[in-house]
């Protein structure tokens, strides 16, 4: 399967994006719509769930992108009703490249009616969960960490579907935003510290919840609020909009990656444009590593804004002095070193006239292995340039993320391993920094920074500090950064 991001090989990558819409006519064409909008989270696969009244449930999942399967009339006629929910996903704690089986959504058939859940997230306790319910009898039908809720359901004495899923949801830790659907029922359920985005919109006389608002905006649906942190909300044509708050009250831990890399830079935030976001942590970097240069390039795509900000508040030109080939589409990328590397070339083509002479500037998102900076750097010395500054707008990532982002193991992150000029030597560059987790946090919108006694976002995989143990890695060896 191709990744999205042109280095994807060297990114930190979102696992899925959920979407569900009740009350208009042929839900899934919606839904849809909203899974191609959200397919920057997720590549490998996706499906759809729809519940008809005459009908009943129907559902299609399938590999590949949403636009290669979804928009088939033929397979979007099997998925009639006003109710629908998808998934898209990179892959979850199940296993990568997978069978079709582990593709979401999942359906359950209960004593009162069948129910289909589509998981953004991942569940820290899903090992010792699915042990637990394989020794009292539980037959699992995927590898994938989110199937444990439909088999805690079945085990719930509840009366309803929604407290079924309540029970459900109080046993497991984690990340979840979770979209679900009954026969009559759209439910959006965010875990106690709201790791992962939901968001709530309105669409004619029909509710959608998203991922994420750029996928409201492809259906012309208006945002209504986010999904607190904790909340469930249980939709109805009947009842409307009914909240409920199944779980002990916590801190809220907002993954603060969403805002610097994985959510689309036209979606909205906490209020705030990630666009903007993204531009002020530009500005911050800017602030906190001046530098002596002539030009001030993005990594194209997603250091652009940064790099804008960093322009502006350096008073350094802005240019593309790397240009992405667009239509590359699925070809040439496979996982070895030989091709990873070319890869990069063939993605992306250095604007020689620009660079020739000058001191450069290189705004990046983030440096994961390193492997595709330092190629990016060779290019553009090659190109001429008289010097080469990188600068990320995001803290050292040095932890891997246990909360729906696929990080490669500890030691494969530079971070991990090199002190900030190591990494710099590694790289062969002029210069190399990062912007302070302060700065992150103040460019979010925290003007104070990060309160190191309660952190305001999760920020684990730049300090170490998990806001929910990850109790399964532990049991397979993983180490938590020693107490300071
Ligand atoms: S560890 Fe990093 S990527 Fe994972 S949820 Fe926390 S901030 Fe986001």
């Amino acid at each position: 399967m191709p990744p999205a991001h042109p280095f994807d090989d060297d990114k930190l990558k979102e696992e899925c994006g959920v979407f569900g819409v009740i009350g208009v006519a042929d839900a899934a064409n919606f839904v849809a719509l909203g899974l191609h909008a959200l397919q920057h989270r997720g590549q490998e696969a996706g499906g759809i769930v729809s519940h008809d009244p005459v009908e009943g449930f129907n559902s299609a999942r399938r590999f590949g992108y949403v636009r290669d399967n979804f928009t088939s009339q033929s397979l979007m006629q099997t998925l009639p009703g006003p109710l629908a929910i998808g998934h898209v996903r990179y892959s979850t704690a199940g296993s990568k490249g997978a069978a079709i089986r582990d593709v979401q959504p999942f359906f359950g058939e209960f004593a009162m009616g069948g129910a289909a859940i589509a998981h953004n997230g991942n569940l820290t306790n899903a090992d010792a969960l699915r042990r637990e319910l394989i020794e009292r009898g539980s037959i699992f039908q995927s590898s994938s960490d989110s199937e444990c809720i439909i088999h805690l359901m079945a085990r719930s004495l509840q009366r309803n579907i929604p407290e079924r899923m309540e029970d459900a949801l109080r046993r497991v830790e984690g990340a979840f935003s979770i979209v679900a659907m009954t026969r009559t029922k759209l439910i959006g359920v965010r875990d106690p510290m709201g790791v992962r985005p939901l968001v709530l919109g309105k669409v004619g006389d029909g509710w959608v919840l998203s991922s994420e608002t750029c996928a409201l905006d492809i259906i012309g649906a208006q945002l209504v609020r986010e999904i607190e942190p904790g909340e469930m909300v249980v939709i109805s044509e009947k009842h409307g909009v009914e909240s409920v708050r199944p779980f002990r009250p916590q801190p809220a831990k907002f993954c603060i990656f969403e805002h610097v890399y994985f959510s689309r830079p036209d979606s909205i935030i906490g209020g705030r444009s990630v666009y903007e976001t993204r531009r002020q942590i530009g500005v911050e970097l800017a602030r906190e590593t001046p530098v002596e240069a002539d030009l001030v390039c993005p990594v194209p795509d997603s250091g652009t804004p940064a790099a804008i900000g960093f322009a502006h508040e350096s008073g350094i030109p802005f240019g593309m002095g790397i240009i992405r080939n667009q239509y590359m589409g699925r070809t040439f990328i496979e996982p070895t070193e030989q091709i990873r590397n070319m890869g990069v070339r063939l993605k992306l083509n250095v604007n020689r006239a620009l660079i020739e002479g000058k001191r450069v500037v290189l705004v990046d998102d983030s440096v994961v292995r390193g492997t595709t900076s330092r190629k990016i750097k060779e290019m553009i010395l090659d190109a001429g340039a008289a010097e080469v500054h990188f600068r990320i707008a995001s803290p050292p990532t040095a932890w891997p993320c246990f909360y729906g982002v696929d990080t490669p193991q500890r030691e494969k992150l530079l971070a991990a391993t090199m002190t900030e000029e190591e990494m710099r030597q590694h790289l062969s560059v002029d210069s190399l920094k990062f912007i302070s987790l302060d700065g992150l946090y103040r460019a979010v919108g925290e003007a104070g920074g990060r309160d190191n006694n309660c952190p305001q976002h999760c920020d684990a995989c730049f300090s170490g500090e998990y806001p929910v143990i990850p109790s399964d890695m532990i049991q397979k060896g993983f180490q938590l950064k020693a107490a300071e």
